[in-house]
């Protein structure tokens, strides 16, 4: 696929977006197995290394393999935008995020955030960065007029970091009102676009700086590798500051896995549809059900952030929560009567995957500061999945049943 502007459709950009021809003639990108690429001369040698000749040197920098992926995930991000990223491929989402955090920030430096953050994120915000003389302000990003203020008050802040929906709570935060104000006090943006994915919302179209992704989940979709991206406008910076710090923290990806993530994203906009058709009729099921408390879901007119989601989402997402009437021993009982859903963390899977917070990821954490978050006893949260509709709901109907 030499021209792939010409292109008209996400999916089309999905499934060939980021291909170059095989010297070989291989249908599919192959799995570059190779640790270091050669020179045909010193000279040659000499040329890559100066940047003057374009060509692969070290794994750990890039490869073909891990290019395509690159080039693939960008084309989508700016999929109907006159504008380049560049995007690079990394070992998991934290490892992006890592980069994106130690690329930008430095000692004195405070970034400015939402409560409800990917768990990872926030212990990184919270234990390792301060370390190193960076801080952080966490606010309640939903309310603009608190934002402003604190961007307002506090001049070492220097950059908005938002996720949106936001784990594990699907939170939302208005991404072009938040940008506007970031602009207006010379902060970098940075928003973590994991549980939507490029084919409902496009974080470059609202002007952010950085797009960071764990491509572990719906980029891949299958549950196959652990991955991640930092994307970038800044073409400059990307080659060469962020080039640096990636190159030198050593959270390269690697080809297999960036071969699986390849071939899963090529179904991301059919996927992506399904989970959402899916997930709206698995909303409205739980909504009704006399067992159920309260449904988070974006799409439901009841969610808070409802509006938010319908400005600046194609469709609502595949992730929802929900909580159970009976707390604590109501959730476990439900997580033990499931059948063909599947009990365990993490999301962006074909199949649905369900979790207990209160007895599963946050068991350690107190209850008084879990329910702060929203996490209560009797929550469960879910990756509504790709298979049969009646099929889930059958399973958590006989699961919600004494
Ligand atoms: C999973 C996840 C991450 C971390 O990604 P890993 O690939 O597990 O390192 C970051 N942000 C969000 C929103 C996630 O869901």
């Amino acid at each position: 696929m030499d021209n792939k502007s010409s292109l008209t459709g996400f999916s089309s950009l999905a499934i060939h977006g980021g291909h170059e021809k095989d010297p070989s003639y291989a249908h599919l990108v192959p799995i570059y197995a190779s640790s270091t690429y050669v020179y045909d001369t010193a000279e040659q040698g000499m040329r890559r290394f100066s940047g003057k000749e374009e060509g692969y040197i070290y794994s750990r920098w890039g490869n073909p393999t891990m290019n395509e992926a690159e080039q693939k995930i960008a084309a989508l991000e700016t999929f109907g935008l006159s504008m380049e990223v560049k995007g690079i491929l990394h070992a998991s989402g934290m490892a992006a995020i890592s980069t994106l955090m130690l690329a930008e920030l430095k000692s004195g430096d405070k970034v400015l955030s939402h409560f409800s953050l990917y768990g990872g994120t926030e212990e990184l915000i919270h234990r390792i960065l301060p370390n190193l003389g960076i801080g952080s302000v966490i606010i309640d990003l939903r309310d603009l007029n608190k934002a402003e203020e604190a961007m307002k008050q506090d001049p070492s802040i220097r950059m908005l970091y938002i996720e949106t929906p936001a784990n594990p709570t699907i939170q939302c935060v208005d991404i072009e009102e938040l940008t506007k104000l970031a602009r207006k006090y010379g902060l970098i943006v940075a928003c973590d676009n994991t549980f939507a994915t490029p084919y409902l919302q496009q974080p470059f179209k609202y002007g952010v700086d950085y797009i960071a992704h764990s491509t572990t989940k719906f980029l891949n979709g299958h549950g196959t590798a652990i991955g991640g991206i930092l994307l970038g406008k800044d073409i400059e910076k990307m080659t060469s500051n962020v080039t640096k710090v990636h190159r030198l923290l050593g959270g390269n990806s690697n080809s297999f896995d960036a071969f699986l993530l390849i071939n899963g994203m090529k179904t991301l906009e059919i996927r992506m549809e399904k989970h959402c058709h899916n997930a709206v009729e698995v909303a409205n099921y739980l909504d009704q059900h006399p067992a159920v408390a309260k449904v988070n879901y974006t799409g439901l007119a009841t969610h808070a952030d409802h509006y938010i989601a319908l400005k600046q989402m194609r469709h609502p997402g595949a992730m929802l929560s929900f909580e159970l009437k009976e707390g604590l021993q109501g959730g476990i009982a439900f997580m033990n009567k499931l059948k063909m859903c599947v009990r365990t963390v993490s999301l962006g899977t074909c199949d649905t995957l369900l979790s207990h917070p209160a007895s599963m990821t946050h068991y350690s954490v107190p209850k008084e500061l879990r329910e702060k978050y929203g996490i209560t006893d009797g929550l469960i949260r879910m990756n509504v999945g790709i298979e049969n509709i009646q099929d889930i709901i059958n399973d958590l109907e006989q699961s919600l049943s004494n």
